[in-house]
């Protein structure tokens, strides 16, 4: 095969699997929005379909030979061809070391542990999950030592959710921050606590969905791009950077939940909706990595979010949708109360400060999990102990304890390090984007294209042409260091609690 036929295999091959994954998407969003109960099952045959059509191509033995080629012809092609066709082959290999029978099995067990879970939860019943959570875990270590057997099998499990991350960094990472958090989650909990008497009061839907509408318009997002939706869990899904919707929630007393879903969800949807022309239809077209992806709307939801300026920015936009609610609130009494810290058992539901904290147990579990030095059925008796040690909170249920998160049911081990991870790179690139934007001014005015300019042209434009720590050390001209994080909480938390 020559360079020509192969790049113009490739090109063809991959329109056809990202149509078949953008249909993916789209259907599967229908389904957790729109579509009607019963429509299920047919969904489920429409998706392996799909599947399967799109199986077939990735392993297709012409596909296969276009991507050696192009690989064995590195510096004739295009670099961005380069890292597709890289990104396609890598995963091809990876999944060639695992014995295909194993891999079915692994996803029906996946299937079921999900199952198992949803039912444990309910009946917060531990010791029926905990086969299948042994069972995902010796999986995932076997897999792990198919693919990269030199590497230690942890690290496999982090470089696939954020690529370039391990244990090391980890631990230097939330090693950094334990301490910090601990003696600021205390001092916090022995000040003065803020006022959030207004918090929750009754803020009806109607006036929620028009706040909605406005956060939206305020963050600079195209709507002929974009869609907003309902559902249980709020998610932002893309087929394109032509078509990137969020899904949100809405909850009648609490309106700070959906605010901020929102804004969090936009913070995804502007990601996407900026990745650059000339990578969309391809694999390039997309955000390049989860903690990548969550500096983005974590940098929405929490710094900017959850800033003093945008506090009296959104005020009057308040009182005019809910005059009685927010009637004798001024801004810095807004902001505090939307910045409030307690120690929780819930981590979707907790604070900026002390979300870090649920991470770091997850992190420190899976991390022994999977080295052996931990077996699942003393998983809850150390969630517990760490929830007391760490937050100072007495976790009455297995269901508000262990059993809070669907990620390890659903085979994710690794994962939740990206969460924070994202909330990091944020205060990363915060601080190199205050070099050339006056940030708290553009808040102030309402005025966000300054800062979507500047995330646009270092971040969301390249897609997933670079790796994730590539991609941040060029944005910030210096390689990922915790410390910019550990300056933002700690001088926002201070000033929040006259600390
Ligand atoms: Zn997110």
């Amino acid at each position: 095969m020559t360079l020509d036929q192969a790049l113009s295999i490739f090109d063809e091959y991959q329109q056809k699997l990202w149509a078949l994954s953008a249909a993916s998407g789209i259907i599967y969003h229908d389904g957790n929005t729109v579509a009607p109960k019963k429509s299920a099952q047919a969904r489920g045959r429409i998706i392996a379909a799909l599947a399967e059509q799109s199986y077939g191509i990735s392993t297709d033995k012409s596909f296969m030979e276009a991507l050696e080629v192009i690989d064995c012809n590195k510096d004739k092609c295009d670099g961005a061809i380069v890292k597709s066709a890289y990104l396609y082959l890598k995963e091809a290999r990876d999944m060639a070391k695992i014995p295909a029978e194993e891999y079915v099995e692994f996803s029906r067990h996946i299937n079921e542990s999900s199952a198992v879970w949803h039912e444990a939860k309910e009946n917060s019943d531990f010791a029926s999950f905990a086969p299948y959570l042994e069972k995902t875990v010796e999986t995932l270590r076997r897999f792990a030592s198919y693919t990269d057997p030199e590497k230690d099998v942890y690290d496999v499990c982090l470089d696939s959710y954020e690529k370039g991350l391990t244990t090391e960094k980890c631990e230097q990472f939330f090693g950094a921050l334990k301490p910090v958090l601990k003696e600021l989650i205390s001092k916090v909990a022995a000040a003065k606590p803020v006022r959030t008497d207004f918090m929750k009061e009754h803020f009806p839907i109607d006036k929620q969905k028009a706040l909605a509408d406005y956060i939206t318009e305020l963050m600079g997002i195209d709507t002929d791009r974009f869609a907003i939706a309902e559902t249980e869990h709020p998610y932002t899904t893309d087929a394109s950077r032509y078509d990137v919707r969020i899904a949100t929630h809405y909850y009648e007393d609490a309106f700070a939940s959906a605010l901020f879903s929102n804004i969090h969800e936009n913070g995804h949807a502007l990601y996407e909706l900026g990745t650059g022309e000339e990578y969309a239809f391809t694999n390039l077209g997309g955000g390049v990595s989860m903690g990548i992806h969550e500096s983005q709307s974590r940098f929405y939801e929490n710094i900017i979010g959850r800033s003093y300026p945008f506090a009296n920015l959104i005020l009057p936009k308040l009182k005019e949708l809910a005059p009685a609610q927010f009637r004798d609130v001024d801004g810095e009494t807004l902001w505090k109360a939307l910045c409030e810290s307690k120690p929780s058992l819930i981590r979707t539901e907790s604070d900026e400060l002390t979300y870090t904290m649920h991470i770091i147990i997850r992190y420190e579990l899976e991390n022994l999990l999977m080295h052996g030095e931990l077996t699942v059925d003393k998983l809850p008796e150390e969630w517990n102990r760490r929830y007391k040690e760490y937050l100072g909170v007495d976790v009455p249920d297995d269901k508000h304890g262990v059993l809070q998160d669907s990620h390890w049911s659903g085979g994710s081990i690794g994962y939740f390090p990206s969460y924070a991870l994202g909330s990091a790179y944020g205060a990363q690139l915060l601080c190199k984007m205050k070099e050339s934007v006056n940030v708290e001014q553009c808040i102030e005015k309402g005025d966000f294209a300054p800062i979507n300019n500047w995330l646009e042209q270092n971040i969301w434009r390249h897609g997933r042409r670079y790796d994730p720590n590539e991609l941040l050390t060029m944005a910030c001209k210096q390689e990922f260091t915790p410390d910019y994080f550990i300056d933002y909480l700690t001088e926002k938390y201070t000033k929040i609690y006259n600390l």
